[in-house]
């Protein structure tokens, strides 16, 4: 039988970031176009432009790493469909407005960015759109809002593509609900991301414990600062702090010293992450909407410098963007803490950025300084990620013909491991054609 559809690796392979997959049946589909941020200059490496004229884009969820390039795509007053779900478009939106009209980012104008948003198409989950005689359908990938798992199926083949996915329940979503991936045709081909092939992440519920106990020894000390991602981190941080700390609901603030003591502690949210995180109001699939609105009334909003500064006065937990500190109103606050404060990093922080020099040698770089830093630091993991044990999981209940693994820093050895459990499995390389 002869292949119906090809894919070809325009980005993530072998690497996270700059995700980039074009699929071709009747019709060219690029798979996500992304970028990556490589360092603390915050220089942006991008995906290959494909050489085929793209009919359009499916765009699995907002992540930069997934988004970043698309208004590339739009460069010459092309007219070409984004398709996605609503809450990837409401974050989408922000995050490249800030890379394109705050940040300045040479490759891509405003222009292009403009035109590329009139072109966004929202599309339901679980509902059946077509591109050409290509069916395409979202299903709920369990990763941040809106993120969805691709289901392409022509001329009797069948391909998966996970995008970033996440099988338990957080605090904010319920899991990727893969019964839609083991019912129906066979799945010839599944493109899965590979973020963590190599380990089962910590206890989520001890990992919870830890997190609050650290935030409550921190404010006996000081103030607790959290370098937050804007995008799902801010909000999940948010849920896991108010679902633990006894907040009395008369007031704004939750007492933290022994009893009588007069101090009390705000939770102060600053930058994109709170801007993003009031738009998951509007979205059906964010677990107990009820809880992060009443949430999001008990938080002290700073949009000010005398809210940041008033935040810095007191012993108080303040949550800001962006979470591996290379840029953002989180810098603002670091350079003012000391011996007694605490930073407390929820997530990954690549090599080379401040999250992570603060990590290792517990400084931080602004405008080309090192600057020491004095404070207490700990990191916690709260991935939004598949572990191994997961990506094991949906490899077995789906079955597919074969697997493409993407979008991991070991893809050559974990497609070695799964050859020797049985699967066909392959690492593309970049520019590969299938
Ligand atoms: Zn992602
Ligand atoms: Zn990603």
């Amino acid at each position: 039988m002869t292949q119906k559809i090809k894919i070809k690796f325009y980005g993530a392979a072998g690497e996270v970031g700059r995700s980039a997959i074009l699929i071709k049946t009747d019709r060219n589909i690029l798979l996500d176009f992304g970028a990556k941020q490589i360092n603390s200059d915050n220089k942006i490496e991008y995906p290959i432009m494909p050489e085929e004229n793209v009919d359009a884009v499916i765009l699995s969820h907002a992540h930069f790493d997934h988004s970043g390039a698309i208004p590339m795509l739009f460069s010459n007053g092309r007219k070409i469909p984004v398709y996605m779900t609503q809450g990837t478009k409401v974050q989408t939106e922000i995050i490249l407005y800030d890379s394109i009209c705050n940040i300045g980012n040479s490759e891509m104008t405003p222009e292009m960015l403009n035109s590329a948003l009139e072109h966004f198409k929202v599309v339901s989950f679980g509902h059946v759109f077509r591109i050409g005689d290509t069916e395409i359908t979202l299903y709920r990938a369990g990763h941040i809002p809106g993120s969805a798992f691709v289901d392409i199926r022509y001329k009797g083949e069948r391909l998966i593509y996970t995008g970033d996915f996440n099988l338990n329940d957080t605090r904010l979503l319920h899991g990727a609900d893969i019964t839609p991936l083991t019912t129906g045709p066979k799945i010839d081909y599944l493109i899965s991301e590979s973020t963590y092939a190599r380990r089962d992440h910590p206890d989520r519920e001890q990992t919870e414990h830890e997190f609050i106990e650290a935030i409550k020894k921190g404010l006996e000390r000081g103030r607790v600062l959290i370098p937050s991602f804007a995008i799902q981190r801010t909000a999940e941080v948010l849920r896991v702090i108010f679902e633990h700390l006894n907040f009395n609901s008369n007031n704004h603030n939750y007492n933290h010293h022994k009893k009588n003591h007069k101090n009390r502690t705000k939770v102060y949210v600053h930058g994109m992450g709170l801007t993003i995180t009031q738009k998951y109001l509007k979205l059906d699939e964010v677990k107990r909407l009820d809880k992060l609105k009443y949430i999001l009334k008990k938080i002290v909003e700073v949009h000010t410098s005398s809210t940041a500064n008033r935040a810095l006065r007191e012993h108080s937990i303040i949550i800001s963007t962006a979470g591996m500190m290379n840029g953002g109103p989180v810098l603002k606050y670091a350079v003012e803490l000391n011996s007694k404060d605490t930073i407390i990093l929820p997530g990954y922080c690549v090599e080379g950025t401040n999250g992570r020099k603060l990590m290792d040698e517990h400084i931080i770089t602004l405008d080309g300084f090192d600057i020491p830093m004095p404070v207490k630091v700990l990191h916690f993991s709260f991935s939004a990620h598949a572990d191994r044990s997961d990506l094991l999981r949906l490899y077995n209940a789906v079955a597919p013909r074969k697997i493409f693994i993407v979008h991991g820093d070991y893809t050559q050895e974990f497609t070695g491991e799964l050859i020797n459990m049985g699967f066909d499995a392959v690492a593309p390389k970049l520019g590969d054609e299938f």
